[in-house]
């Protein structure tokens, strides 16, 4: 089923669509529950998608796991020429594919622009790359034995995906899967299922068969428990939090499945005593600011020696002060809102556990009159190691400051947190 709500704004408005694909077909949750996603910028509930759980999961596996011997039977050629069909459609749906982004995920629309074509370029990369799976001739300890590696599918991926980069993230999975041959049971996050949707949509459109990608909303856990107790799932790919990374590899540990995880960060970003202050600035601005600072690579902490250190901060906080929040559906938003009210309680946990322990606020510190989720950007002083913002990821926009006097110094506290 697609709804032809056009409230999104979109010119094609078929590619909104609430319902999960599995096997070819657009399908509700066998019971028809739903749950709601949010734009998180007006609060409002923007779309109802399927609320599954073990036996969808199931027959989403099933259905993958028939479409296999097909799909990793055809050249490499084939499935390209169906990834670059795709790479087009999303080229053309572009806009409509930001719009829908914005409006369940909250980031400004030229972010979302980007995250798109982004995302695109990996579904062009791996059709190209499809081609050259190259293996291996090694050469043998015996003259009588000739040794060589071959590339082939593995199988079932299963994919888990985050709400940060809803359209890239999915991408950057499915597309090196489905180049190789593999088929794929995909789960993007609660919050954004629309852009993952939409993909899908244009992914059958350029001929992806039926049954070969598949996705799915609903319970995280107990979709994660199916996919990851299946013998025929035979690799996940999942990008997210730390916590739920670590529990997804337990899970994985009974069947011995491989697995790829891009889990959480906390980025340093040092600015040595010679450093351009200017430049510093402007990279400082999008390494913390881009998507209110909720990206796993956003700079968490920023190490600034000492002799630059106030003229970093007082134009830190200038530039800063100048970035526009808002919805992000408006011209000139820099800033769009926070995901969801955890987030927001985060980044207010962080700023007042630091002021507690000796920092200064330079600017911002609080809510945004833009609406609940949306927060001032925010530039901390006097930072040091023992602020719950020096061990924890913030993911959101605040960029607390640390001075050091010797390079070695800032080293230690860069590399001082679980992350290595
Ligand atoms: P965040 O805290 O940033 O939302 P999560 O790790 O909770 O990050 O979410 C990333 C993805 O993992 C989402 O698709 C989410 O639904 C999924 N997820 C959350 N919990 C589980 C779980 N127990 N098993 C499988 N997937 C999960």
């Amino acid at each position: 089923m697609q709804t032809h709500d056009n409230s999104f704004g979109l010119s094609d408005s078929s590619l909104l669509v609430t319902d999960c694909f599995i096997d070819g077909r657009w399908c509700g949750a066998d019971d028809g529950k739903t749950f709601s996603v949010v734009n998180p910028a007006t609060g409002r509930v923007i779309a109802h998608v399927p609320d599954m759980g073990q036996r969808e999961t199931q027959r989403a596996i099933d259905a993958a796991s028939r479409a296999l011997s097909d799909w990793r039977g055809r050249a490499a050629k084939e499935r390209a020429v169906i990834l670059h069909r795709w790479f087009e459609l999303i080229g053309e749906a572009r806009n409509d594919l930001a719009r829908l982004l914005t409006v369940e995920q909250g980031k400004p629309l030229s972010e979302a622009l980007a995250e798109v074509n982004y995302g695109a370029s990996f579904v062009e990369w791996f059709a190209e790359e499809a081609k050259r799976v190259y293996g291996d001739v090694i050469p043998a300890s015996r003259a009588d034995r000739r040794l060589f590696v071959i590339k082939q599918p593995i199988g079932v991926c299963a994919v888990i995906t985050p709400w940060n980069f809803p359209n890239a993230m999915l991408a950057r999975k499915l597309a090196p899967a489905l180049a190789a041959g593999c088929t794929v049971v995909a789960k993007p996050a609660e919050q954004t299922p629309l852009s993952a949707f939409a993909l899908v949509e244009l992914a059958r459109r350029a001929g992806v068969p039926d049954g070969v990608l598949n996705v799915i909303t609903g319970d995280a856990p107990t979709i994660g428990r199916t996919l990851t107790a299946s013998d025929r799932v035979r690799k996940l790919s999942f990008t997210g939090s730390t916590e739920v990374g670590k529990l997804l590899m337990q899970q994985c540990a009974a069947g011995v499945k491989k697995i790829s995880l891009e889990l959480g960060g906390h980025a340093p970003f040092i600015v040595l005593h010679d450093a351009d202050v200017d430049a510093a600035v402007s990279g400082a601005i999008v390494s913390k600011f881009r998507n209110a600072g909720q990206t796993c690579v956003c700079a968490n902490r920023f190490i600034v020696h000492e002799k630059i250190h106030d003229e970093f901060v007082n134009k830190l906080v200038q530039a800063t002060r100048s970035l526009v929040v808002g919805n992000g559906l408006e011209p000139g938003v820099a800033i769009g809102p926070l995901v969801d009210e955890p987030a927001v309680a985060k980044v207010r946990r962080h700023i007042d556990d630091a002021l507690t322990k000796g920092a200064t606020l330079a600017c911002g510190g609080k809510g945004h009159p833009a609406g609940p989720l949306f927060f001032e950007p925010t530039v901390l002083g006097g930072a040091n190691a023992n602020m719950l913002l020096a061990r924890e990821e913030t993911f959101g926009p605040v960029a607390p400051v640390f001075q050091f006097r010797d390079d070695d110094a800032a080293l230690c506290l860069a590399n001082d947190t679980e992350y290595g």
